[in-house]
């Protein structure tokens, strides 16, 4: 069960939208353990448009939204679009791989 209703969740992406010197898994902003998560999926290559998801492994707050995606984002190969839904079980299962990916994107920017 994931719960959906509390928008702080949402406060993961200033990790990647800002330098921060925290890498993932980042600090829950709900629960403050170090279980957020986040992806990003581009609906096509050089559109900004996609989908966004934030959850946290510990309180299993999520959120999930629309989202312009970053100009330096890049889906994961791993990742299988058919999967994703509105809840992240699916991430959660690839978090680890997930997590090394945003902080190779976020180095490499
Ligand atoms: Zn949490």
């Amino acid at each position: 069960m994931w719960i959906d209703n509390d928008d702080r969740i949402m406060e993961i992406l200033d990790y990647i939208e800002k330098p921060s010197k925290e890498c993932f898994p980042v600090t829950c902003p709900i629960c403050g353990k170090r279980e957020g998560h986040l992806y990003f999926h581009r609906y096509m290559q050089g559109n900004a448009r996609g989908g966004m998801w934030t959850w946290c492994s510990a309180c299993r707050h999520s959120a999930h939204a629309t989202y312009r995606v970053p100009k330096f984002w890049e889906n994961l190969k791993d990742i299988n679009f058919a999967k994703l839904a509105s809840h992240p079980d699916y991430l959660e299962e690839k978090k680890n791989c997930i997590d090394e990916w945003n902080n190779k994107l976020i180095f490499k920017r």
